[in-house]
């Protein structure tokens, strides 16, 4: 199985080495995404700031899922630490688990810190409304293998994915498809955006699902936003 966001899997490759081979970590790893989420520990995590810019898009289709890039500086802020926005991208169904609830669909955001690490923020979809960040990119979306597609003609703030209340859970974690690779910081944010039946259709009839079930939590600690 090829990873969707392949250039963080050759970029994690060389910053995580460990004993076990890669495609052992999808066996064997403890700290695996996705996961289900209970919150195991309340305590101040920090309130995130999303500082998301308008830009041009830039599209791909890599076979698994559509894939947006960013150049621009969109940040996120956790306390001091400042995250880069690089990509988005969907998964069907959602993966990560809310108090054992499962989604039909989740977006990822992978943000990287200036030291590398990376931080992903997961916004899980139910049926419900039309979405409005959907409406604009479905259509847009290339043949599968096409490359990047710069369409300088189309906007989008990838604010338009984000729910209005940014509660979360924050977790350690992988990467959810091959390699694994641990060393990842999660958010999922708590309350789900929506997407209509419709969409999650047209979604599907595109692209197969890309998603591996819930991974045991091994112990680790679930912080949540206050
Ligand atoms: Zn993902």
């Amino acid at each position: 199985m090829h990873s969707p966001i392949t250039s963080y899997t050759l970029l994690l490759a060389s910053l995580f080495s460990c004993g076990l081979t890669h495609a052992g970590l999808c066996e064997s790893g403890q700290r695996q995404s996705p996961t289900d989420l209970r919150a195991s520990s309340q305590q101040a995590g920090g309130a995130l700031s999303f500082d998301y810019r308008t830009t041009a898009l830039k599209i791909a289709n890599d076979g698994h899922t559509v894939r947006v890039r960013f150049h621009n500086g969109s940040t996120l802020r956790i306390g001091k630490q400042a995250y880069t926005l690089e990509q988005f991208h969907f998964h069907t169904p959602g993966g990560d688990r809310i108090e054992g609830q499962q989604f039909p669909m989740a977006a990822h955001l992978l943000h990287k810190s200036p030291s590398g690490q990376l931080l992903a923020v997961g916004v899980l979809f139910r049926l419900g409304a039309e979405n409005a960040l959907l409406n604009r990119l479905l259509p847009l979306i290339p043949k599968a293998g096409s490359g990047d597609h710069g369409l300088a003609d189309e906007t989008l703030n990838p604010l338009l994915l984000l729910p209005q209340d940014k509660l979360y859970y924050r977790y350690q974690g992988s990467l959810t498809a091959a390699p694994c690779t641990e060393g990842v910081e999660w958010l999922m944010l708590k309350n789900p955006v929506e997407i209509s039946a419709q969409q999650l259709q047209r979604y599907k009839a595109l692209f197969n699902d890309n998603m591996r079930a819930a991974q045991p939590l091994n112990g680790r600690r679930v912080v949540q936003s206050p």
